[in-house]
């Protein structure tokens, strides 16, 4: 930050701060063993469970999504525009289960034996008021069912696959809150009666409400507003409305997770940011302080999605894990992971010829799978103690003019401070055995 605030003053006399852009972050290296950790979790959970890494651009043509996601939120008012000079308008994915879609019916997936279980990583941007736990650039982990009828065995295994992996990162309390919002027929049906309840109510509802109830009747169920709480609470409830064949997917998604002994809460309130979703639809929270509030992962039933994309219906269902909120999870939890111990040497060196010798035998340490780091381009032999100390290396191994012509190098123990002097040749040796001891 010193660096570009001194420099940005020279070149044009004002002071300049250059930052992240607004809800977008830096994952620095301290923290990147923890994203490694459930980058780990969720390919060992994906294969474990048979599902096939797929990886799609981050920029996808802005139609797919204006189709699937028409007068959403996220579509409408939340996408990233990239103007490219031919194809027209691309955007940031600002989700990874339309691209997922577009790719399974361009590549013929469904030629594969079905249904194709896929998983995918990466980040997905959406221009939101960034807040805790909600960023405009953020990466998700997600599995796909695509190209099974709708058979509600399938919801029960995203939702399966989504909690293990939450649980095998440790993350206690967990929560699943599901709901059925029906079929087109049930759902419409719904609408109705709860848009003539809600109008009956209309002076006591917040302003957006009141714009939800003509265009978006379902996300009424999703207000935050204090104001409209106690009118949400009285509303009508889907599950009541849910017809005949929505209604038994349903009883059987809910029996599927009893037989995994899978704990959940019916919740008639959720519904989804995205409208492709159909019958099931669920979040995972975990009820730790703080974090009650943001679903972990969120996921549910897609049946008609590629009908907007290739006007052919492939059943399908999905569910995603907000690995930002998971990660600051559990850097502020007590079960947090550690940092792997990793035993390291550092290379000291005094004088020129020290040097360039010290530059092999950094390799000849990297070759044998030692974990080396050097200060080279400091030359007195107390800075470079200093930095050895900072890396928190186990030994440093220190080189000087006489060492380089007799072939010998110093072993010193960064604890002890013990020292010993090892022929160049046996250095390997010496190190392995010194890093067993300790
Ligand atoms: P969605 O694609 O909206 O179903 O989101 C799936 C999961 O991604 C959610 O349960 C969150 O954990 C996470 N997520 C969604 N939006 C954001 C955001 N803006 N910032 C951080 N995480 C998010």
């Amino acid at each position: 930050m010193e660096t570009i605030k001194r420099q940005n003053k020279k070149s044009s006399g004002k002071k300049i701060f250059f930052q992240s852009p607004k809800g977008m972050r830096d994952i620095l290296p301290e923290y990147q063993f923890l994203w490694e950790k459930i980058r780990d979790e969720a390919v060992k959970i994906a294969g474990e469970y048979g599902y096939l890494r797929i990886d799609t651009p981050i920029l996808e043509s802005a139609d797919i999504f204006e189709r699937t996601g028409e007068g959403t939120d996220i579509v409408e008012k939340q996408m990233y525009f990239v103007k490219d000079k031919k194809d027209g308008s691309l955007v940031l994915r600002p989700e990874g289960t339309a691209p997922i879609m577009r790719a399974y019916i361009q590549n013929g997936l469904n030629k594969i034996a079905q249904p194709l279980k896929l998983f995918y990583i990466g980040p997905m941007f959406r221009h939101e008021s960034p807040q805790s736990g909600r960023y405009r650039q953020f990466h998700q982990a997600g599995f796909e069912i695509i190209g099974a009828d709708s058979d509600p065995i399938y919801d029960a295994q995203i939702i399966l696959a989504s909690f293990r992996l939450l649980e095998e990162l440790k993350i206690k309390n967990l929560v699943i809150q599901i709901n059925s919002i029906g079929c087109k027929h049930c759902r419409l049906a719904y609408q109705r009666k709860l848009q003539q309840y809600y109008k009956n109510h209309q002076n006591k509802i917040c302003k957006d409400c009141r714009a939800r109830l003509q265009s978006r009747p379902l996300r009424l169920l999703d207000c935050k507003d204090e104001k409209c709480a106690p009118i949400k609470s009285r509303a009508p409830i889907i599950l009541d409305q849910l017809c005949g064949q929505c209604k038994k997917h349903f009883k059987n998604v809910l029996e599927y997770l009893d037989e995994l002994s899978l704990s959940y809460n019916l919740n008639p309130h959720l519904v989804r940011g995205l409208d492709y979703y159909n019958r099931t639809v669920f979040e995972i929270f975990s009820n730790t302080p703080q974090f009650s509030e943001l679903a972990l992962a969120s996921g549910g039933r897609y049946d008609h999605l590629s009908e907007m994309i290739s006007h052919k219906q492939i059943c399908a269902i999905g569910g995603a894990i907000g690995m930002d909120r998971v990660a600051e999870l559990l850097k502020s939890s007590d079960i947090k992971p550690l940092p792997p111990k990793e035993q390291k040497v550092f290379l000291i060196h005094i004088g020129d010829e020290a040097k360039k010798k010290g530059l092999s035998l950094f390799e000849e340490l990297r070759r044998a799978g030692i974990k080396a780091v050097e200060s080279f381009g400091r030359e007195s032999l107390k800075s470079q103690l200093k930095a050895a100390d900072k890396s928190r290396a186990r030994l440093s191994l220190i080189l000087g003019q006489k060492e380089v012509f007799e072939e010998i190098i110093i072993i010193r123990d960064m604890k002890s401070g013990a020292q010993e002097t090892a022929p160049i040749k046996k250095m390997v040796e010496e190190v392995k055995k010194m890093m067993k001891t300790q």
